[in-house]
């Protein structure tokens, strides 16, 4: 039996990889110095897995996204990027002024960037970095090394032509183009010493496969020593996949849940590895090591050979727990992060074969987990048991209580405001530091929040926006901060994941049972509230963001996570009532994302998503709720979207005006409120009065006048006051230039 494991998070024990990067970009490091770091980086992980597993990746340190790479290795570089060579182009593709499109990798909070195929092709086999990483991991001795490469049909299923996904023709059609390019790198890197490959394929694991490609693509490559990783789910074409000509096929066996009923079901060919992904490579939990032995057992009646490996590469899990100093030690001993999942699997593999001596170590994690669950709240428990139908209600339909939120309100036509979150400058940053490191007393830190509150609310007015935020000051991430404020949750110091290229977020970690100990955001919003007529809108992260924006609790279903966060939610929603305050916003900027990677499952997940939303914002009737989502991609979903039964949602609207409106039309039923994202925060360029004007006049042709609130796509956090400023001037003239029209009659 032997271990195998990938995806150890290249970002290193210090951040290496962040820093390394970014000082180049700012030219503060030389090419041969981000190389020579590099390289350092490469050792530091060769070393981290030779130490716990059998078999693991050569060429896995990307210097920014392994679909690049494999898309610059296979000559795939759209004219734009021509004129440029090496590592020059290899940026500009990643992050230059037309970079290529980036998106979200499956159900993980990465993004990789998306291959462009753009004919005339002229591919071309480059295998410099494959090449160089490969012999850097054999010169080092690490014999175990293999290549890994993204496999070519979920290269070619995340490639995209002209802004599309490729259709399946396109797919076919551009297989036979990169097929002998492959092909010859594969021939490279096995002249070049390699012993094998570990093909990576997780969208084997996506709806519609197209299988007789798969399979042709494989017989072409028969004659290479191929182990093929899928994951994230599992494969729906298990009898096919088992027969492809290669050495070994992993199977996620944690998220893949129907993958080892097939093995039971229809055996495993002995002529093949079965690279059992045993280990949860997503879960931030130790396992029960006996119940995983038994599991191994099992397989074992129907499969020869077995290397154990996590379900899935371990990319997105911080590296190690080990620098950790604030979780609570009950929580502490039961995690396990990337390193600590390597350990598992040597601890598994050493047990299985007989050692006596990790005995006892492995029976200690089978009573991790016996006896009360962590962070146990019974008063919590009894909340969510004692649910019915009605607390997923509001007390009022939309038809009625629209009259009432807007005898209340007295907004005018095609209302302006914001998202929440104003410029996040360096002198707020500075501030908060200074608070967390106990440089600034809170009474101190409370009082300059609420200068910057005074200010943002006195600029609003100024402006003349209709519904006020409170500009979220006081918040660096908006799922972190209510995580700080709530029970149940462990915050890292350390715990960062990348997000892409050398960006990074630290997750909280769900641990026990969620509940709020005392009200999170009502000072500061009220606050805002007692110094203007205007209303103010109180800013709440949802449920079900706060959830997916978090690792998830042992032993516990996600429908019962995300009521708890919700009813957490709902006390906050209560609270912000008594004191005041009318509209109330509640952020579900991840509500898609979380839907399940194959559609049969989508049903499930968006009935309790919803609910989860519905039970968090079940406010007064006259309390206005609102929604905020950053995208616009509403294709299927809108009638999930319609049934969380807010009174606005605000979406982004700028880059997509025309297939929005599509989208309203063919679903009549919609009769909320939509706060049009006629600006677009994620450029500091200024909109224009006119730009924003031709959004609302688009929206008008799809939607009642009453329905269109006017603001921008996002929270301005990450803008200058310099940008913010004169478009928000520009944005409230669009509105009122609207409101001129409806006046004129037209
Ligand atoms: N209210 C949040 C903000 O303005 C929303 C952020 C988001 O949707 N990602 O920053
Ligand atoms: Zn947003």
């Amino acid at each position: 039996m032997q271990t195998l494991a990938y995806g150890l998070p290249r970002l290193g024990e210090k951040r290496q990889y962040k820093s390394l990067l970014e000082r180049f970009w700012s030219g503060k490091l030389s090419k041969s110095d981000l190389l020579a770091g590099m390289e350092d980086l490469e050792k530091e992980r060769l070393s981290t897995y030779a130490t716990y597993v059998d078999i693991y990746p050569a060429a896995e340190l990307s210097l920014y996204d392994p679909m690049l790479d494999l898309a610059v290795a296979v000559g795939l570089i759209p004219e734009r990027f021509q004129p440029y060579q090496g590592l020059e182009s290899y940026f500009r593709m990643a992050r230059g002024a037309q970079a290529l499109e980036m998106t979200k990798w499956f159900n993980t909070n990465y993004h990789y960037l998306v291959p462009e195929w753009e004919e005339p092709l002229h591919l071309q086999a480059q295998p410099e970095f494959y090449l160089s990483q490969s012999s850097f991991a054999k010169r080092l001795g690490y014999d175990g090394a293999m290549p890994t490469l993204i496999g070519p049909y979920t290269f070619l299923a995340l490639s995209k032509k002209q802004g599309h996904l490729l259709t399946p023709d396109e797919i076919e059609r551009y297989a036979d183009a990169l097929l002998p390019v492959y092909e010859r790198l594969l021939a490279d890197l096995q002249a070049a010493g390699a012993s094998g490959f570990l093909i990576q394929e997780p969208a084997f694991v996506l709806d519609d496969p197209l299988v007789p490609l798969i399979g042709y693509l494989y017989h072409k490559l028969a004659r290479f020593p191929l182990y093929l990783l899928t994951y994230y789910e599992s494969v729906d074409f298990y009898s096919r996949l088992v027969e492809l000509p290669v050495r070994g096929i992993g199977l996620d066996l944690v998220a893949g849940r129907t993958n080892k009923e097939a093995i039971m079901q229809y055996g495993f060919p002995e002529d093949k590895v079965l690279i059992a992904g045993i280990i949860d490579g997503r879960s931030v939990w130790r396992a029960n090591l006996i119940e995983k032995a038994k599991e191994v057992e099992g397989l074992s009646k129907r499969a020869k050979d077995i290397w154990l490996a996590p379900s899935a590469p371990l990319s997105f899990l911080p590296l190690t727990k080990a620098p950790e100093k604030k979780i609570p030690l009950l929580v502490w001993d039961r995690l396990s992060f990337a390193k600590e999942k390597l350990q598992e699997l040597r601890l598994l593999k050493a047990y299985i074969e007989g050692d006596a001596s990790v005995q006892g170590e492995v029976e200690a994690t089978a009573a991790l987990w016996q006896g009360e669950s962590l962070g146990y709240h019974p008063p919590t428990r009894e909340r969510v048991r004692s649910l019915v139908e009605k607390d997923f209600h509001r007390e009022m339909p939309y038809t009625e209580r629209v009259r009432l939120q807007s005898q209340h309100l007295n907004l005018p036509s095609f209302p302006t405001t914001t998202i929440g979150s104003f410029p996040q400058t360096e002198d707020l940053r500075a501030l908060r530091k200074a608070y967390r490191e106990g440089k600034l007393s809170e009474p101190e830190y409370k009082e300059r929040i609420r200068q910057k509150i005074a200010e943002v609310i006195r600029y609003q007015e100024a402006l003349g926006l209709d519904v006020l935020v409170h500009g979220e000051f006081e918040r660096s991430d908006m799922v972190e901060f209510f995580a700080e404020r709530l029970e149940g949750f462990a915050i890292t110091e350390q715990g960062w994941v990348l997000s892409y290229g050398s960006r990074v977020y630290r997750a909280p970690i769900i641990y026990g049972d969620v509940w709020r100990p005392k009200p999170m955001t009502v000072e500061e919003i009220a606050y805002a509230q007692s110094l203007t007529q205007k209303p103010v809108k109180g800013m709440l992260t949802g449920p079900v963001t706060i959830l997916n924006w978090s690792y998830a609790p042992p032993h516990k279903s996600k429908e019962e996570v995300a009521y708890e966060i919700a009813l957490a939610i709902q006390d906050e929603v209560r609270d912000l009532e008594t004191a005041g305050i009318r509209v109330i916003q509640i952020d579900e900027p991840a509500f898609r994302e979380g839907a399940p990677l194959k559609r049969k499952d989508w049903s499930e997940y968006f009935r309790w998503a919803v609910r989860a939303f519905r039970l968090a914002s079940r406010a007064l009737p006259q309390t206005q709720i609102h929604s905020h989502m950053c995208y616009s991609e509403f294709e299927d979903i809108l009638p999930y979207i319609w049934e969380m039964d807010f009174d606005v949602v605000s979406i982004e609207a700028s880059r997509s005006k025309g297939t929005l409106v599509e989208e309203f039309r063919r679903f009549p039923q919609w009769d909320r409120q939509i706060g049009l994202g006629v600006y677009d925060i994620h450029s500091p360029a200024i909109p224009t009065a006119e730009a924003m004007a031709s959004v609302i006049e688009a929206a008008r042709r799809a939607l009642p006048d009453e329905l269109i609130w006017v603001n921008p796509d996002c929270g301005l956090k990450t803008r200058r006051w310099e940008e913010v400023t004169p478009a928000l001037q520009n944005m409230v003239q669009a509105a009122r230039a609207a409101r001129e029209q409806v006046r004129a009659g037209s």
